[in-house]
């Protein structure tokens, strides 16, 4: 099952351990707090020569999110025991969240075209923020993100030799002062360039767009990847209570409540769009890992009792799905079925959207399937708009909830409505 939003690379840092123990001595060894901010100038030198001069097209941010948004949660530790600071921290909930309400509305401290995995991207996009935009990214946690890992094995054995120089003290020859001396202007642009992917590959958000529907028209974005600081602290879970998603048309990455959420409750939204429904426990773990991520939800951890029903009801869905894709796909092919079935496609879409729903969903796969039936199944069968209204006001229901009432969404259900409602009228009046 392709992913039908964007695919948001991990907010969330993982492997803790080893992130904190390993990288201790290159976030803070060497370099003041505030050096990252500067471009040392043997990166820069080494920068040019490898881009041979070449410009590559940024987006600059302009402001941040609304201040609006700090009143509906705050960043704090999660309560686990023996986890303290930065990279053991979530969003909760300060007061009660209604669903529908969009608590993140926020614009890229910087955006990043095509492949968007290129390092020197990434320091030229970084180097072009302002200290105030780098202190808000240097504030993510770095992760450990597997592309970095043949820089890190280059940069530690470098690093405990001038550690044990250091140690000397007073006792230092000249000579070994000359090599902490040059080993520090080789390490020290790595440094930088380290600290920076460590956060980037770690928090970028994907902003490719995969249309839910291909009827409906998307607006388009040159850019890929993007960094929104406050979003990237929201964890992943596998029953999100926010669905997050990148608007293309407003440039924003938005996140709404797609239910109820308490006050004290943790802010999550999925990190692996709508696949999270499709795969077991076992499954998405795989999935996480490839990200460098994990997850303790109730679906997830072993010790919980929904784990079991959880992975029953995702493994339904799976095995559920696969026909009905065949079966749309089939419409639109001319080698296709031979006879459609509607009244089965109908019946097994319903039932989709039934588990969908036991399985904790209220995002904008509810909305897919329910376009499905407004507009491949319902208009092939006959005497079936009331039906096909129903579907459409629940998938409007839906989508202002988890999108917005402003989203393209909204008003392309809302000219549908318009539409069926006509084509209902129309089928009472005929069969009077
Ligand atoms: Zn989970």
């Amino acid at each position: 099952m392709a992913p039908v939003r964007p695919l948001p690379l991990p907010p969330s840092p993982v492997n803790f351990a080893l992130e904190t123990d390993q990288s201790s001595n290159r976030e803070g060894f060497c370099l003041r707090s505030d050096q990252a901010k500067q471009k040392p100038k043997s990166s820069q030198r080494n920068l040019r020569r490898r881009r041979g001069g070449r410009k590559k097209k940024m987006k600059a941010p302009d402001t941040m999110s609304s201040d609006d948004e700090l009143d509906l949660f705050a960043l704090l530790e999660y309560p686990l025991a023996g986890c303290r600071g930065d990279q053991f921290r979530g969003l909760y909930a300060t007061t009660d969240i209604k669903k529908g309400t969009r608590v993140i509305d926020e614009v890229p401290l910087f955006t990043l075209p095509e492949p968007g995995d290129v390092m020197e991207h990434v320091l030229d996009a970084f180097f072009g923020l302002s200290d105030e935009q780098k202190d808000m990214f240097m504030e993510l946690p770095p992760g450990w993100p597997p592309m970095l890992v043949n820089m890190v094995h280059f940069i530690d054995p470098q690093l405990k030799v001038m550690e044990d120089l250091i140690a000397k003290g007073d006792e230092i020859s000249e000579y070994e002062e000359e090599i902490l001396i040059r080993l520090g202007n080789t390490v020290e642009p790595l440094m930088i360039e380290w600290r920076i992917g460590a956060r980037y590959f770690t928090h970028r958000f994907s902003l490719v767009h995969n249309s839910i529907d291909p009827t409906i028209d998307e607006p388009g974005d040159d850019q890929v990847t993007g960094i929104f600081p406050t979003a990237a602290r929201l964890r992943h879970s596998c029953i999100p209570n926010c669905n997050g998603f990148y608007d293309t048309k407003t440039k924003r990455f938005r996140v709404q409540a797609v239910r109820d959420i308490a006050a004290h409750e943790e802010l999550c939204m999925s990190v692996l769009g709508s696949q999270i429904w499709y795969h077991n426990a076992d499954a998405r773990a795989d999935l996480l890992r490839q990200y460098c991520d994990q997850c303790n939800c109730i679906a997830c951890d072993p010790a919980h009792l929904h784990r079991t029903s959880q992975d029953v009801t995702r493994s339904d869905i799976h095995n559920r799905v696969l026909p009905i894709q065949d079966f749309l796909q089939s419409l639109h092919s001319t080698s296709g079925y031979k006879f459609y079935n509607f009244a089965e496609a109908e019946a097994s879409i319903l039932e989709l959207i039934r588990l969908l729903k036991v399985a904790g969903c209220a995002d904008a796969e509810l909305i897919r399937w329910r376009l499905a039936l407004i507009l491949e199944i319902y208009p092939c069968m006959k005497g079936k708009w009331i039906q096909c209204l129903a579907q459409a006001q629940q998938a409007l229901e839906t989508a202002v909830a988890c999108l917005g009432a402003d989203h393209h969404y909204v008003s392309f259900l809302e000219s549908k409505i318009v539409y069926i409602k006509q084509r209902a009228k129309f089928d009472r009046q005929r069969r009077r």
